[in-house]
């Protein structure tokens, strides 16, 4: 009998992407078969069974791919944290660190309401800059983050841990 496909299998690894000496994670091979984007957005959400969630939140751009199949599966909204000048009402923003130079993403201020419980969503956890960043603006509009929940981890980086040092609960289906 052959073996289910994991979703670690549907990920394709581009070498040299974008730059000499990157191993890029494409998972548009896994979005692209419906297998495997189902059991990757149902094994997204095991961990948050029966919890409450008002309000997905992606980051850009594949984790607007992701939230968005994850909120229609949970019945609620979706907010995107968008990179700079993206959004077109009045925003708030949080820069962080990249490797070289800085980066700065966003979010309307009037996206969610104090309390509000959201799920992060992105399809990879690198060194946790943006994920960091986008932490700390749903902190400051007043959200209650219920986890943060990736397909990948490259744990190498570091991003889960920096993410558990601001206490969040970090969900990941594969490193
Ligand atoms: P971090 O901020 O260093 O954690 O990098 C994570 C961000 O970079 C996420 O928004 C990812 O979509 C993107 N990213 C970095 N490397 C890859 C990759 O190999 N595949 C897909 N996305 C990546």
């Amino acid at each position: 009998m052959t073996e289910r496909k994991t979703v670690k299998d549907y990920i394709r690894t581009i070498v040299d992407f974008p730059h000499e000496g990157i191993m890029f994670r494409d998972v548009t091979t896994l979005f692209s078969d419906p297998r495997g984007f189902r059991i990757c957005v149902d094994q997204m959400l095991d961990p948050y069974a029966g919890q409450r969630i008002d309000k997905v939140v992606g980051l850009e751009a594949r984790g607007f791919i992701l939230g968005g199949a994850i909120a229609h599966q949970l019945g609620c909204g979706f907010v995107p944290i968008r990179k700079k000048g993206k959004l077109p009402g009045t925003t708030i923003s949080q820069d962080y660190k990249l490797e070289y130079g800085e980066a700065i993403v966003e979010i309307h201020d009037d996206a969610l309401q104090p309390g509000e419980t959201v799920l992060l969503v992105d399809d990879l956890l690198a060194t946790g800059g943006t994920a960091g960043a986008g932490i700390k603006l749903l902190k400051r509009l007043g959200a209650e983050i219920v986890g943060c929940a990736f397909i990948i981890d490259l744990p190498e980086l570091g991003g889960r841990k920096l993410l558990e040092d601001l206490d969040m609960d970090v969900h990941v289906l594969c490193e």
